[in-house]
C-alpha cells in the first residue's frame, strides 16, 4: 500500500512536483529554448525528487505534442505513455548501485549511446542513479563519452554523495542541488493525497509525519500510505500511533522546563514516568536532543527559524527558548549529548539521562560559587548598599507603582543581584520581563528612587538570572529583622 501511494501519485508534470522550484524553472527553460547541456548532475538527499524530475525531464524532451510555450509533457502521446510505463526504448535508467562494473557501463551506456534513438527525432536519455557507486574504470569510461558526447544523447547523473564523484565528471555536467522539502510543503502534499484517498485525519498528524520524514517526501508518502492502509476512511491518533512513534513533545517540554527552573525532583520523576509508560529510551533521547537543538537554534536565529513547525510545537519551543539563557541551553545540550553517548556502557538504561540532569545542576552550582567569589571581591563596599537595597526593595516597587502600575508588577518579580560603585544588576526570570522594565521613563524613576535611598547614582542593568528561582526565594525569604530595618529607613511607611 505504502509503495502504491508513492507510485500512484508520482507527479506527472513540473507543476505537480513538490519543492525544487529553481531547478524546475531552469529545466523547463532549457527544454523551451533547446539550449540543453549534454550532462546533468542532480545532487541532494534521498527522496527529494531527483529521479522524478529526471524522468519528467526526459518525457518533456521527447513529448510529441509539446507546444512552443510550455515544457509540460502531454502525458498522452506514444512517447509519454512509453515513458510513464517504463517501456521507453530511449530512456535508459541504470542503478549504479547494482551495476558497478566497468563492463556494464560499457555495454549499457557507452556502446548504446552511439546507437540512434529508437523513435525518430527523440533524445536518448541515460539516467544513472547513485552514480557515486560506479567503479573508477567505470567513471573513466563514462568520462570519455562525456568528453565527446554523441548527438541527441543526454546524461542525467543522480547522487546523494557528491564527494564520491570525481571532479572530472562534475566539471562536465550542469549541476543542480536538490534541497530537503520543507515540512509545510510536505504537509500540503499529504493533505492533497488524503483528499484523493477520501481519508480524514488531523493536520497535526500530517505535521508529525513530515517531521519524522526530515525533508524526504518519499518517506512521508510511504508513512502516510502505511497509516491509510490500516484505516477505514478515518485516522485517529491511536491508529496513527501504530505506525508513527509516539509523540512526546509535551512531556519533553515539561522535563526541560523542570531543568530550566532547577527542579531536579520533577525532572527525574518525568523521566521515570515516561519510562514506566513504555516510551522507548532511544526515541526519547533522540527527541530530547532534537527538542534542545531546535530551542537553541530558535534562541540564536529568532522566530524565523520556527516557520517550518506546526503551531503547537512552535509554541512549546518559543516559550522554552524565551525562558532559557543561551549559555544554559548550550550547556544542557552538551551534557545530554555526552552522557547519552556513553549509554552503551551503562548497566541501567536511564542512568545517562539521570546523570545529565544532575550534572546540569551541579556544574551550575560550581559556576555560581565561582561567580559569587569574584563578585564579592569586586563589589567590596557595595555589599552593604546591596543589603540596604534588598531590604527596601518592596518600598521602591511601591513608589514606582505611581509611575506605571503594570511595569511595577514586573519589577516586583525582579531582585537586586550585584551592586558596585557604578552599576546595579537586577535579576529577572525572563528576558520578556527585562524588556518590560527597561523603559526609559521607568528606569529613570527607578534610578531616582535608588538615589534617594543610597544617596548615590548608579546605572541600572537588567539580566535574566540563571538561578532565578533559588535567588528569588533567598531574596524573599529574608528574616524578620530585615523587614524591621526596612520600616526604619522609610519612616514606617510600609504598605
Ligand atoms: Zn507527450
Amino acid at each position: 500500500m505504502s509503495e502504491v501511494i508513492y507510485r500512484k501519485y508520482r507527479p506527472k508534470t513540473f507543476a505537480e512536483v513538490v519543492g525544487q522550484r529553481p531547478i524546475k524553472v531552469t529545466l523547463q527553460n532549457e527544454v523551451l529554448s533547446g539550449n540543453l547541456a549534454h550532462a546533468y548532475l542532480f545532487v541532494g538527499p534521498r527522496g527529494t525528487g531527483k529521479t522524478t524530475l529526471a524522468r519528467l525531464f526526459a518525457r518533456s524532451l521527447n513529448c510529441q505534442n509539446k507546444t512552443a510555450n510550455s515544457a509540460e509533457p502531454c502525458n498522452a502521446c506514444h512517447n509519454c505513455q512509453a515513458n510513464l510505463n517504463n517501456q521507453s526504448m530511449d530512456v535508459i535508467e541504470i542503478d549504479a548501485a547494482s551495476h558497478t562494473g566497468v563492463e556494464n557501463v560499457r555495454e549499457n551506456i557507452i556502446a548504446n549511446s552511439y546507437v540512434p534513438a529508437f523513435e525518430v527525432g527523440s533524445y536518448k536519455v541515460f539516467v544513472i542513479d547513485e552514480v557515486h557507486m560506479l567503479s573508477k574504470p567505470a567513471f573513466n569510461a563514462l568520462l570519455k563519452t562525456l568528453e565527446e558526447p554523441p548527438k541527441k544523447v543526454i546524461f542525467i547523473l543522480a547522487t546523494t554523495e557528491i564527494h564520491k564523484v570525481p571532479e572530472t565528471i562534475i566539471s562536465r555536467c550542469q549541476r543542480f542541488d536538490f534541497k530537503k522539502i520543507p515540512s509545510a510543503d510536505i504537509v500540503k502534499r499529504l493533505s492533497e493525497i488524503i483528499e484523493w484517498e477520501k481519508v480524514t485525519m488531523a493536520e497535526t498528524l500530517l505535521w508529525q509525519i513530515a517531521r519524522r520524514s526530515d525533508g524526504c517526501l518519499r518517506d512521508a508518502e510511504s508513512l502516510l500510505g502505511q497509516i491509510i492502509s490500516l484505516a477505514d476512511g478515518q485516522v485517529d491518533d491511536e491508529l496513527a500511533s501504530l505506525v508513527l512513534p509516539r509523540n512526546n513533545w509535551q512531556e519533553i517540554d515539561d522535563f526541560v522546563a523542570a531543568l530550566r527552573m532547577r527542579n531536579l525532583n520533577t525532572a527525574l520523576n518525568q523521566i521515570h514516568k515516561l519510562i514506566d509508560e513504555g516510551v522507548d529510551l532511544e526515541t526519547l533521547t533522540a527527541d530530547l536532543l532534537e527538542y534542545l537543538r531546535h530551542t537553541m537554534l530558535y534562541k540564536i536565529l529568532g522566530a524565523d527559524y520556527l516557520r517550518d513547525f506546526d503551531d503547537s510545537f512552535r509554541d512549546l519551543l518559543k516559550n522554552q527558548g524565551d525562558g532559557f539563557e543561551l549559555s544554559d541551553l548550550h550547556r544542557l545540550l552538551n551534557i545530554v549529548l555526552t552522557k547519552t553517548n556513553q549509554r552503551h556502557y551503562a548497566m541501567i538504561d536511564q542512568l545517562p539521562l539521570e546523570l545529565a540532569c544532575v550534572e546540569f545542576l551541579l556544574t551550575e552550582a560550581e559556576n555560581t560559587k565561582n561567580n559569587t567569589n569574584i563578585t564579592s571581591q569586586v563589589t567590596g563596599d557595595g555589599e552593604q548598599d546591596l543589603s540596604v537595597l534588598k531590604n527596601n526593595w518592596d518600598q521602591i516597587v511601591d513608589k514606582l507603582k505611581k509611575v506605571n502600575n503594570s511595569v511595577a508588577a514586573f519589577l516586583k518579580t525582579a531582585h537586586p543581584l550585584t551592586l558596585d560603585q557604578e552599576q546595579l544588576f537586577l535579576g529577572v526570570e525572563y528576558s520578556f520581563h527585562a524588556e518590560q522594565i527597561n523603559k526609559p521613563e521607568f528606569i529613570l524613576a527607578l534610578k531616582q528612587a535608588v538615589h534617594e535611598l543610597l544617596k548615590r547614582s548608579v546605572k541600572i542593568e537588567l539580566k535574566v538570572d540563571a538561578n532565578y528561582l533559588t535567588n528569588h526565594q533567598n531574596f524573599r525569604g529574608r528574616s524578620e529583622e530585615d523587614v524591621d530595618l526596612a520600616v526604619d529607613v522609610f519612616g514606617g511607611e510600609v504598605v
